[in-house]
């Protein structure tokens, strides 16, 4: 057997188990190996009956004396497995797995982990790992740091440990670390293990990092230096004065315009701070000058509203600017600003000289950043580059990932901003709380979100998101019968979506129900009031930037977080939102609420995944860099002695 091997050579692997594990990103017996566990259980305890006690979390071993099927007083389905040491008993319980009766019989051995309680009076482990114990065979989901895996309908923790204990019965050559991370023998073992694993990613990364930022530097001559810098025309029109740090923003994109190396600058401010009119006064420098701009957004929606802001900053210039989001006809057309979506890499070829490319890429920072690069490359010409992301990554994430990038921050919002005044709102408290919403949207002629939840936070929409969220359409429908209600969500036409979206933008519509893609940008000042339901199952840092919809004017504006939790700790974490309005405390504070079992911490931060090391690996990753500019130089130096030679 070979690493690189289809998973499909694997005992048990047949096209159904290919087909889910490739959900998982696994097609190779490699890609199986690297699916490393995110969290560890301890079972290594293993106890006499006469020992345990109530909430130890260990793992037992005994005799098989009853197998019970029967139903609770609510109806649910349940499976008893008492277990003997010849004198006490304890009873494994589980609901709805009646395979697990099928599994053992009378008198086999089985070994149980979890935790020690109650059930009725038995003594009991609520859903306990479970394992035959079979003499010379290795126990492998009991009785262990047991791994805990990321898993998808059908491929569960339980099935990845076989199969990775199968791979290595039979495999010669593997890396130790990667082994020790699916069978760890210490925890001290695994942390040493995980820190060599997570130390090389970084140093590659960061390698790459200057490999990169030198090859730019090499290329990147800029066809497209600009030559007047003079912005006081389009600064004196605008209606509003720049924030210090927008104009420290634009006076170091513009040094990058002049430059000879063709700019790669990410400019990053929190939701409302003002990203779009940076971008625009680096278009108008740019177009001075005669060339063309390109700005990209992710969503339609996204792109239109650019392309109206845009048309209103340029309105006293004569700007050509052209939207263009799918199937316009853009028949060598000469436009001097072209906005829109992905569509818009169709149109670069027939652009005359578009010396500057922004990506506007809200969330989703990084997923497409360096792809996006080369394609905008014409004539051989590197463009200057900026991107715009509302991610609150904090500045040694961003080196360490982006080292080849310059970056802007955009730190404070625009002066007369009232904070958005934040409001926990327990389920008691609703009906109020609606009352309030009808008085406001009455007489002060405002409007309101509504936003749903994703329930499966880690996909997209999904039928069971659109369900719930037209079943609060109909609620808020019923709650405000005097009031126009909208809806949107993904799975609506885009034509559908731009109605919706007309209607709120003119006024026609009061409250907008929606799911969490109004993140991606909704503007609507007149919109003052965000409610979010079930807002328990949010991050903060996503609760902040849905947050950010509103209060776009000076206009005072509310979030209402609605909940039904009764938890103390909900409740104290969603308050912090009422006292904190930076996306980047918020997102350290969603950090350090992470799940306690999550020993080795988030390994994804929006789309960019790390595989070993996480967020939190600052002190490694300041290491990783100075290694590797170390041996970088090193080898530049050497590059340079021998071409002299
Ligand atoms: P984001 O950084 O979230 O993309 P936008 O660029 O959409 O923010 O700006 C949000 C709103 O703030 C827009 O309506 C914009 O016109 C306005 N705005 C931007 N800069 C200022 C400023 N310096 N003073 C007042 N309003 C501003
Ligand atoms: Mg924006």
């Amino acid at each position: 057997m070979d690493t690189s091997d289809s998973v499909n050579s694997l005992p048990f692997v047949g096209p159904k188990y290919q087909e889910l594990l490739e959900k998982l990103g696994i097609t190779t017996i490699e890609d199986l190996l690297n699916h490393v566990p995110f969290r560890y259980e301890d079972y290594q305890t293993v106890k006499e009956f006469t020992d345990i006690e109530i909430d130890q979390t260990l793992t037992i071993e005994g005799t098989i004396e009853k197998l019970i099927n029967q139903y609770t007083r609510t109806g649910k389905q349940m499976q008893i497995i008492e277990v003997s040491d010849g004198q006490r008993k304890i009873s494994g319980v589980w609901f709805y797995q009646p395979y697990l009766l099928r599994s053992y019989k009378m008198g086999d051995r089985i070994a149980l982990s979890g935790k020690i309680g109650f059930f009725g009076r038995r003594i009991a482990i609520l859903n306990p790992q479970h394992e035959k114990i079979v003499e010379d065979k290795v126990q492998i989901h009991t009785g262990r740091i047991l791994p805990i895996y990321h898993e998808t309908d059908g491929i569960s923790s339980k099935w990845l440990r076989r199969r990775l204990k199968d791979v290595y019965d039979k495999i010669t050559n593997h890396n130790q670390d990667i082994y020790t991370l699916h069978f760890p023998q210490s925890f001290d073992e695994l942390t040493s293990a995980r820190e060599r694993l997570a130390y090389q990613e970084l140093y590659e990364l960061h390698i790459q990092n200057l490999k990169r930022k030198a090859q730019w530097q090499k290329n990147a001559p800029s066809a497209y230096q600009i030559k007047n810098d003079d912005l006081s025309d389009f600064i004196s029109k605008l209606p509003f004065s720049l924030t210090d740090s927008q104009l420290k923003s634009i006076k170091e994109i513009t040094n990058d315009l002049k430059s000879e190396y063709a700019m790669n600058r990410l400019l990053q401010g929190d939701v409302g701070t003002g990203k779009t009119v940076v971008a625009a006064t680096a278009c108008y420098l740019t177009n001075m000058d005669g060339y063309q701009t390109v700005l990209m957004a992710p969503t339609k929606i996204l792109a239109k509203q650019h392309y109206d802001s845009f048309r209103e900053m340029f309105s006293h210039f004569g700007t050509k600017i052209k939207l263009i989001t799918g199937t316009d006809k853009f028949d060598g057309e000469q436009a001097d600003i072209l906005i829109g979506t992905h569509a818009l890499l169709n149109y670069v070829e027939k652009l005359k000289n578009p010396a500057l490319v922004i990506i506007d890429e809200q969330h989703k920072f990084g997923v497409k950043q360096r792809e996006n690069l080369t394609k905008f490359t014409t004539k051989g010409q590197l463009p200057n580059v900026l991107t715009m992301t509302a991610t609150p990554i904090p500045r040694t994430i961003v080196m360490t990932l982006y080292g080849d990038l310059e970056l802007s921050e955009l730190t404070e919002p625009p002066k007369g901003r009232q904070k958005i005044t934040t409001w926990v709102v327990p389920n008691e408290k609703r009906k109020k709380a609606y009352e309030w919403i009808e008085k406001e949207i009455q007489e002060k002629k405002v409007q309101v979100f509504v936003v749903c939840p994703i329930i499966d936070e880690s996909a997209h929409e999904t039928m069971a998101d659109v369900k719930s969220v037209k079943a609060q359409y109909q609620k808020i429908k019923k709650q405000f019968p005097n009031l126009k209600v909208g809806l949107i969500h993904g799975k609506l036409k885009d034509k559908e979506k731009s109605t919706v979206i007309e209607q709120f933008e003119k006024g026609t519509v009061d409250i907008l129900v929606a799911t969490p893609m109004v993140e991606v940008g909704i503007n609507v000042p007149n919109a003052t009031i965000m409610v979010i339901e079930a807002a328990d199952r949010f991050g903060l840092s996503q609760l902040h930037q849905l947050r950010g919809r509103v209060g776009r004017s000076s206009k005072k504006s509310y979030c209402l977080l609605f909940t039904e939790s009764q938890s103390k700790d909900t409740l104290e974490r969603l308050e912090q939102l009422s006292k904190i309005h930076s996306g980047a405390q918020l997102a350290e504070l969603d950090l350090k609420h992470r799940g306690p079992g999550e020993i080795f911490g988030t390994r994804q931060h929006g789309t960019w995944k790390l595989k070993f090391a996480t967020w939190d690996d600052i002190p490694l990753m300041k290491r990783a860099k100075e290694e590797a500019i170390a041996k970088h130089s090193k080898a530049d130096l050497q590059f340079k002695k021998s071409r002299l030679e």
